[in-house]
Formats: structure tokens, sequence, C-alpha cells
């Protein structure tokens, strides 16, 4: 069975990632990944819908046993990609998504070459500040430790496959769809020259 295609999706703190893949969900058959972390849940936010809400000890046992697809400290705080449920859901022909930092996209990128990488980019650093906060939830140290950091993680754009500027959220998810639409149409043989470029077996 041809495996499912794994999609990886970062972007600075409130560029609309989530809102992003909550839409897409709606449109294309696809399982989202949930993360672990041990930031705090925000309101509204449910355990083992949004993350698994966990604490350090058992965040680093979760890592230390190799339970992680890949894992970072993102604003001071610890999230990861469970393995096993992402790699069976992929094996299954299921596509995956995965909404994490630019460093986990990184070490993605060599454990999965063959994964497709989406940055989305805010309109503008006004319009970033001003999402992040409406969305709340945060306190304004955290909301400044996003913001200052949003700058340099905006260099990292060029490290992924794609780009995609979610200005109106319809046409953002339109894209985001076109372009897992267009890698379901890649011809094999290009498909296993990005994967020969990776350097892990899987
Ligand atoms: P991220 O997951 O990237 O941190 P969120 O999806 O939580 O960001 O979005 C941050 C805030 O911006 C939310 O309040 C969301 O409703 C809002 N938002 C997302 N996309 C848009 C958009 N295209 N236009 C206006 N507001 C948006
Ligand atoms: P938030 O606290 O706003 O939900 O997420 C903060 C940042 O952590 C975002 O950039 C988000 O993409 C990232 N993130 C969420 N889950 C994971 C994960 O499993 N791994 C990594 N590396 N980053 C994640």
């Amino acid at each position: 069975m041809e495996k499912g295609l794994l999609v990886v999706i970062s972007g600075p703190s409130g560029t609309g990632k989530g809102t992003i893949c909550r839409e897409l969900l709606k449109r294309v058959d696809a399982t989202l990944s949930i993360s672990m972390t041990t930031r705090a849940p925000r309101p509204g936010e449910k355990e083992g819908r949004h993350y698994y809400f966990t604490d350090r000890e058992r965040f680093e046992a979760h890592a230390r046993a190799g339970g992680f697809f890949e894992h970072a400290e993102v604003y001071g705080e610890r999230y990861g990609t469970p393995k096993e449920p992402a790699l069976e859901a992929l094996a299954k022909g299921r596509d995956v998504i995965l909404e994490i930092d630019t460093q986990g996209a990184m070490q993605v990128r060599e454990a999965y070459p063959e994964g497709v990488f989406i940055f989305v980019v805010p309109p503008s650093l006004a319009e970033l500040k001003r999402r992040i906060e409406k969305r709340g939830g945060e306190s304004p140290e955290k909301i400044a430790l996003r913001l200052s950091k949003a700058e340099g993680e905006m260099a990292y754009r060029e490290k992924y496959d794609y780009a995609v500027v979610n200005d109106k959220l319809a046409r953002a998810v339109d894209d985001v769809r076109a372009i897992i639409r267009a890698e379901h149409l890649k011809v094999e043989s290009n498909r296993r020259k990005k994967d020969a470029a990776g350097t892990v077996d899987h």
C-alpha cells in the first residue's frame, strides 16, 4: 500500500497554523498529530484534542524512551510529536499533519525527508501581534516572548518547500490544500529523489 503524505506546518506563534489546520481537516481526509506539551492549557483547550498536557518529568521520560518523532523546547516549554501514532497512520496510507515549530520541523526533515514542509507567514508583524493578543490565554510576558522570537523564526521560511501567507484564511487553506493535492500527483521518481537526499532509514 502507498504510504500517506507527511505534511509539516510551521510558522511564528499566532500566525494562524492551528486555525488553518482545523479548517483544512474539514476539507481533506487526514490525521492531525496531537502533540505532548508541558505548557498549561488555554481556556477551551481539551486534553487529547488540542494537546496531551503533561509535566516535565513525564515528558522527559517519554523522550528518553524514544517515544517522540521529534521534540523541542519552544518559548520555555517542552513540545513533542508522539512517534507511534504518526508512523502507524502513514503506514496505513493516511496523510498526517504535524503542526510544529521550526526546530522540530528541521528534525523531521532529517528523519523523514519525503515529507512536505510548509511555512505559514503572517501578513505583517503588526497583524501577528494583534492575533496573539486577540487569542488571549497568555501572560503579557509570554506574549512578548512569542513576538520577540517571530522575526528570527521568519528567517526559517527559506528552509521549507512552500510559504503560505495567512492573510485571508480561506485563501490560505486553499493554498495548503493545493500543495497537498500537488504532492499526491508528484511522479514516483521525484519522490524517490527527495527520499534519497535524506540521511536516516525508516
Ligand atoms: P497559531 O496556531 O499559529 O499560534 P492560531 O491558529 O491560534 O495561531 O491563531 C491566532 C489567532 O489569529 C486566533 O485568534 C485566530 O482566530 C486568528 N486568526 C487565524 N487566522 C486568521 C486570519 N486569516 N485572519 C484573521 N485572524 C486570524
Ligand atoms: P502553542 O503553545 O501556541 O500551542 O505552540 C507554540 C509553538 O509550539 C508553535 O510554534 C507550535 O507549532 C509548536 N509546537 C506544537 N506542538 C509541537 C510539537 O510537537 N513539536 C514541536 N517541535 N513544536 C510544537
